[in-house]
């Protein structure tokens, strides 16, 4: 049987076998069954085990989609998503290749030279490169337009000064994507430009900001006169905007929108089956179903992907949907517990302390609700043209 998921073109997509994926689904089943890691809720950002990244990277489980010639292992992007999904729900500690495999590695694909796609995508594959993202200042964020951070033409390159906040992991990370304004503030949607920038490049400062529970996983980025060559603008000089909104696409369009508390649905599953409770079943039921919509969203994002589209509305519904779903696994999360005595369970519950944290950045990291509402809304109203 093969799997033919609905493109929004019309088109289908069927070169992937449904008993293929089952048996992928297994090996990473067997896979982290031999693991050793504690499972946490949100760990694809949390969780930077460059150990588990070496390990998961040797399975040939990173850069699945991308061509052989440079590292990747020519798969379907409904290939990856099995992946991925099965690594999120065993609440694996996959943020130390996250990143570069999610949206770095596939926009060097997209926009990169053929130097940038040598140098950076077999290490990623490998799972040698930790990028964090230097998209979000202190006064651009949901509007990414206004960023400041500007980069001047300088002998062989360009000379970066600025500052980036909420920056995930830069504290880890081996280089940074920057996105830097090139040209004048007006228009505001050109003259930007991406960048990928080497952490150890001199007049790089990290500050840590630490989280509501004290840990460490975003920070501040300075960038004082960092000198950056040529060959590592990404892209065209000035379409930084139009890139990085396709980048998006691959930001928010994927499982851990709406897999970050599944070690914690897990969790509730278990305890209801111990302590049977009719009321509980009933909300388990609800949230499963809405689970189940939320993975035929994903997996048509994935075969959207796999015919060369950027589907930056659908990757927007999924995000709004699924951060709302997140948040509904932890307050239906504080019923089932209590009703079934689950609380007692010391794994349980340290994984509703983790979705209690971790879920209200859901709804703002990588695009906050309100404003996609609004995107989702414009699209519709404007006849839900792409
Ligand atoms: C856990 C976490 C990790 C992050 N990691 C990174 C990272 O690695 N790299 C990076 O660059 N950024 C990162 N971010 C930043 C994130 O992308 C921004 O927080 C997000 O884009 C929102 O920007 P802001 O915080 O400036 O909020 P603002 O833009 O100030 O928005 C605040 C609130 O105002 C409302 N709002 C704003 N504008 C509108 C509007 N037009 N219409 C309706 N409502 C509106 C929304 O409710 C929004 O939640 C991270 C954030 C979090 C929480």
């Amino acid at each position: 049987m093969h799997s033919a998921v609905a493109h929004p073109s019309g088109r289908r997509r069927s070169d992937v076998r449904d008993d293929d994926l089952a048996a992928l689904r297994r090996e990473v089943r067997a896979f982290l069954s031999a693991a050793s890691f504690t499972p946490r809720c949100d760990n694809w950002m949390r969780g930077v085990d460059s150990g588990f990244t070496a390990a998961v990277a040797a399975q040939g489980w990173i850069g699945m989609t991308w061509p052989q010639e440079y590292g990747g292992g020519g798969r379907s992007n409904v290939a990856r998503l099995a992946v991925t999904e099965e690594l999120l729900r065993a609440g694996a500690p996959v943020g130390a290749h996250w990143t570069a495999d999610r949206q770095i590695g596939p926009v060097i694909l997209r926009h990169g030279t053929e130097r940038l796609r040598r140098e950076f995508l077999p290490a990623i594959c490998r799972g040698e490169v930790l990028v964090c993202l230097g998209l979000s200042e202190t006064e651009a964020g949901s509007d990414l337009a206004a960023v400041r951070t500007r980069a001047v033409p300088a002998p062989g390159g360009w000379s970066i000064s600025g500052a980036k906040t909420w920056t995930t992991s830069a504290h880890l990370a081996t280089h940074a994507y920057v996105l830097a304004r090139t040209g004048p503030a007006d228009p505001r949607h050109e003259g930007l430009t991406e960048f990928l920038v080497d952490m150890d490049t001199p007049g790089i400062t990290v500050r840590p900001i630490l989280d509501l529970v004290g840990e460490h996983h975003f920070n501040e980025v300075f960038l004082d006169e960092v000198f950056v060559p040529e060959h590592r603008v990404l892209g065209t000089v000035g379409a930084g905007w139009k890139q990085v909104t396709e980048q998006l696409a691959f930001e928010r369009g994927g499982p851990e929108r709406y897999l970050s508390t599944y070690p914690l649905l897990a969790a509730l599953v278990d305890a209801v089956r111990r302590h049977p409770d009719r009321a509980a079943v009933e909300r388990l039921g609800a949230l499963t179903g809405r689970l189940a919509g939320l993975r035929a969203l994903s997996t048509a994002l994935a075969a959207a992907i796999d015919v060369g589209a950027a589907p930056t509305r659908e990757a927007a519904a999924l995000k709004v949907l699924g951060a709302q779903f997140e948040k509904d696994v932890v307050e239906e999360g504080r019923y089932v517990l209590d009703v079934t005595g689950g609380l007692e369970d010391a794994t349980a519950a340290a994984l509703l302390v983790d979705a209690v944290t971790a879920v209200p950045a859901g709804s703002v990291r990588g695009g906050a609700s309100d404003v996609l509402r609004t995107v989702l809304g414009r699209a519709e109203s404007t006849g839900g043209t792409r």
